[in-house]
């Protein structure tokens, strides 16, 4: 066979494939450093705690709903593009991709505590990385596949803001990479592991 037959033949498969293999290596950290070991059990604590009052995910609707007037003056324009309109912020130039600080990672929209900084690790794709949620009935997931591919959404259960996609390429313990952007994020530092577990349940205590 001749290599233009052949190039007819398989150049389009050749084609998937690498369009595919550049795609995944896109998504796949190379070396993910794993978090730091704590003796901090934060998702023990969230599950233990019941919900607080003014946060019932049994309804249709999110507990919390603003108006686009009150979503617009509480966000920046890049994080209503991102929370409310499901956008992607750029890596490497967001604000939390190199945080190496200790501290509550919080819901933009409405401040729900979502993820801790003893989760975060550095995946290497320029966005803030998590292994877990720290409870996961606040993170919703919803199956996306805008732009071709299928992928797993996740967003705040409270009020909606999307944060990013989970993929099933992160380090142990869970094996589990959550990229989130930085915009759906406040972050809150704190002293120690355990002043983010004083923290958490503070919130679930409706404090
Ligand atoms: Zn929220």
């Amino acid at each position: 066979m001749k290599t233009t037959s052949i190039l007819r033949s398989y150049g389009p498969a050749l084609l998937v494939v690498l369009l595919a293999g550049a795609l995944f290596t896109f998504a796949m950290p190379e070396n993910p450093t794993r978090p730091e070991p704590t003796d901090v059990d934060l998702n023990e604590c969230a599950s233990a705690c019941g919900l607080p009052s003014h946060v019932d995910l049994s309804g249709e609707d999110y507990p919390v709903q603003r108006t686009e007037a009150e979503w617009k003056e509480r966000l920046t324009d890049l994080q209503y593009h991102v929370a409310r309109e499901q956008g992607t912020e750029r890596p490497f130039s967001n604000r939390y991709h190199d945080n190496k600080k200790t501290g509550l990672y919080r819901c933009i929209g409405c401040d729900t505590p979502l993820f801790s900084s003893t989760d975060k690790f550095d995946s290497g794709t320029g966005w803030p990385s998590f292994i877990q949620p720290i409870d996961k009935r606040i993170l919703g997931e919803t199956r996306d596949s805008s732009y071709g591919m299928v992928r797993v959404e996740v967003h705040c259960n409270v009020c909606g803001s999307h944060q990013g996609h989970v993929f099933p390429d992160g380090p142990k313990p869970t094996g589990l990479r959550y990229c989130i952007n930085s915009a759906s994020l406040s972050f809150e530092p704190a002293e120690s592991p355990e002043a983010i577990k004083a923290l958490v349940e503070a919130w679930y205590l409706g404090k």
